[in-house]
């Protein structure tokens, strides 16, 4: 029989059963009954002394006492603990829930046997709520053998597919097809890792024979899910940097020396330079630059753009800027014209709005050549819109831009048949934590600037309670007082959502009736209003003819006020921990000292409080985005959904995360000595390889 058979040839799939199992869990073939990995496995066979706990994802059963209990307070209600010991160890058991009863129904010294899933907290196993009854209750009944248990639907189970079904499925599945699981992985390789074979993993998996083996074929199959994509990221990696052209910017010429001695407003900082070095290295290279650039809100990104830009000018090239809203657009076409106020350097704005006879002149200059940068939004886009030579792409603020849309970027310069794509360079605010940027963005170069400029203060963060709102906004008049203006954030988590539009214009009317004109002027900015009107909104707060600008998280990304020095959010809880970031990133970008206030109800969910409460003790981007990749898993980050690290079948970016180092080390080993694969000791390499390309779609030009 062939794995690649469809699930019929399995003994007891009939017609109706396979296409149950395509319907409700995408099972086709042989081969995808194999990949249907339980998710726990009920183990009632054998006992375990402490001393021989694994770390896996099985459930064990121990026999032991309970010596002692006591109760931990926490933040909200206690926990209770009890250490339980057999003669090899000891260990914990731990309630979260019903702490009182249980306490009381607790017996110290009386021989128990307690059955559950572990935790491991520093090296020491715990068990919480385990299911346990004493050895007298236990010996009175019969016990069930060990099993799988694996991933059904309401739908499987009435149907009569069963847990006991699938078990009997996938054993007769083993014994018709054992002999045909190929090895995927090289003997040296698996010599070298000391890993399980292919089929005694596949077999280990679904049957454990035990605790030990169960964790050695996890760890080999987690490994070699994760290898397999460091590998591909890796190998278009070097296709790129091997294969594919880049412009060559190999010139420092008279626009960039002049503007870095004469008009470059503060000196870089370490970080600046660094990246700018970097850069310029991979823009000399004669190879195809793919990166992207990291640093936290305020870092100044946008320096280092304009200095890419203008190397790019320098050797004759065009540069273009991207931006995700208007707003941010035509901020940053203000802030450049103004910086390059003292050169000859034509810059253009083209966004939606931008009238039809200015684009017009757009696309001519474009094309003549006359115009060196042009910055806007998806306008950009267009088909119309085309360059002379485009030789850098920028983008900013990237995960608002898909895939499809960066390829036809890739396509502006290549239209009259050059081969040649321009640069790409990807700015991004929201620190991706490393181990997601390895999964996410391993075939991307990263820099990273991880310094703000000199005298920034660090932003005072507080959480309030709705009830303490008259103090804020007594606070806001104290502020506003010595000059300073503020934002106040409402959640328009859908800007269509007309309970949270109506949040927003009940905000509006009590700020304006807290603040009355003419001593305090208000400007109020939503994604429903006319891009005119957002502008000359925007226009009055950042020119300071207004104190208050009440908004919704369109002025997230980018919006440059330094002159605002309190943010206020409200119903913080609503929002995601990385657009508090964002938010909060609005203000502290002058000299004086910032404040960012979270106001929120009495009523918050564990996460919700965990996300609050992350706000007022860092600052630190990197940081934030490490807890909000725990809370919220990759699934909601960026880019991941391209990346294929969502369609993973066994391992976990985060949990797996010291895994994935290894694996991608391995990776980076084989190809440095064998890039093509086609060496003979790596051949089964190259085949497991070949098959997952043709399957997985998460192959593209661009990143
Ligand atoms: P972001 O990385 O968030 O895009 P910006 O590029 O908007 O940051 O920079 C934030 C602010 O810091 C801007 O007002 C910019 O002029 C200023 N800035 C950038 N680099 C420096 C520097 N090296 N020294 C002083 N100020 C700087
Ligand atoms: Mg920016």
């Amino acid at each position: 029989m062939n794995l690649n058979h469809p699930v019929t040839y399995i003994k007891g799939i009939s017609v109706a059963r396979a296409e149950l199992l395509f319907t409700e869990l995408g099972i086709k073939t042989c081969n995808d009954l194999l990949h249907l990995f339980p998710f726990r496995y009920i183990d009632k066979t054998q006992f375990y002394t402490i001393n021989q706990l694994q770390q896996n994802s099985a459930e064990v059963q121990i026999v032991g006492k309970i010596t002692g209990v006591k109760t931990v307070k926490q933040k909200r209600g206690s926990r209770l603990v009890a250490t339980f010991s057999d003669a090899t160890g000891t260990m914990e058991l731990v309630w979260f829930k019903g702490v009182k009863w249980i306490k009381d129904s607790l017996k110290v010294n009386v021989p128990y046997v307690i059955y559950g899933k572990l935790n491991w907290y520093n090296g020491i196993p715990n068990m919480p709520h385990p299911e346990m009854e004493t050895v007298k209750e236990y010996k009175s009944k019969l016990q069930m053998a060990m099993q799988p248990v694996y991933p059904s639907t309401e739908k499987l189970s009435t149907k009569g597919i069963s847990n006991k079904v699938m078990r009997t499925m996938i054993q007769n599945l083993f014994q018709q097809a054992y002999n045909e699981i190929e090895e995927t992985f090289p003997a040296y390789f698996i010599e070298e890792h000391q890993f399980l074979g292919k089929k005694e993993s596949l077999l280990n998996i679904h049957f454990p024979k035990n605790q030990e083996l169960l964790a050695k074929a996890q760890y080999r199959l987690k490994f070699e899910e994760l290898f397999f994509i460091q590998l591909q990221l890796l190998q278009k990696k070097l296709i790129r940097k091997s294969k594919l052209k880049g412009f060559v910017f190999e010139q420092v010429g008279e626009e960039f020396t002049d503007f870095y001695n004469n008009h470059l407003p503060f000196d870089l900082t370490g970080a600046q330079k660094r990246v700018l070095k970097e850069i310029r290295k991979d823009v000399g290279s004669g190879a195809h630059m793919n990166r992207l650039l990291q640093g936290d809100v305020g870092s100044g990104k946008t320096i280092v753009a304009l200095l890419t830009m203008l190397l790019a000018i320098d050797n004759g090239y065009q540069a273009t800027i991207m931006a995700p809203t208007e707003i941010l657009a035509t901020q940053h076409y203000n802030g450049i014209i103004e910086l390059l106020e003292k050169t000859d350097i034509k810059v253009e704005l083209l966004t939606g709005s931008t009238k039809t006879k200015k684009r017009r002149e757009i696309h001519e200059s474009l094309l003549d050549g006359s115009l060196h940068i042009l910055i806007g939004t998806h306008a950009i886009l267009e088909e119309k819109v085309q360059f002379e030579n485009l030789g850098i792409a920028i983008i900013d603020e990237q995960h608002r831009f898909g895939v499809a849309q960066r390829r036809k970027l890739w396509e502006k310069s290549s239209s009259d048949g050059r081969a040649i794509p321009p640069h790409i360079l990807v700015m991004t605010a929201t620190p991706i934590p490393r181990t997601l940027a390895m999964s996410v963005y391993g075939d991307l170069d990263i820099s990273v600037i991880d310094e703000l400029p000199p005298g920034r203060k660090e932003i005072k963060t507080v959480h309030r309670y709705d009830s303490n709102r008259l103090g804020v906004f007594k606070f806001l008049k104290d502020e506003i007082a010595k000059g300073r203006q503020a934002y106040v954030v409402y959640p328009l988590i859908q800007e269509s959502e007309a309970m949270d539009y109506k949040d927003l214009m009940d905000g509006y009317e009590s700020i304006s009736r807290e603040f009355p004109s003419p001593k305090y002027q208000i400007s109020i900015v939503h994604g429903q209003m006319k891009p005119a009107d957002k502008d000359y909104e925007m226009e009055r707060f950042a020119k300071g003819d207004t104190q208050i600008m009440v908004a919704t998280t369109v002025i997230e990304v980018g919006v440059n006020v330094p002159n605002a020095s309190v943010m206020v959010i409200e119903s913080a809880e609503r929002f995601g921990l990385s657009q508090l970031h964002q938010l909060r990133g609005r203000v502290g970008r002058g000299a004086e000292q910032s404040y960012c206030i979270l106001l929120s109800s009495y009523k918050l969910s564990s996460d919700g409080k965990t996300r609050l409460q992350t706000m007022v003790e860092t600052t630190d981007g990197f940081k934030i985005a490490e807890v909000d990749l725990k809370l919220r898993g990759p699934g909601n980050i960026m880019g991941t959904q391209q990346s294929g690290v969502l369609n993973l079948k066994i391992a976990d970016v985060v949990k797996d995360s010291p895994i994935l180092h290894v694996a991608r080390k391995a990776a980076i080993n084989i190809l440095q000595e064998d890039p093509n694969l086609s060496e003979i000791k790596n051949s089964s390499l190259l085949k497991a390889y070949e098959k997952l390309r043709k399957t997985s779609g998460i192959w593209s030009n661009i990143s």
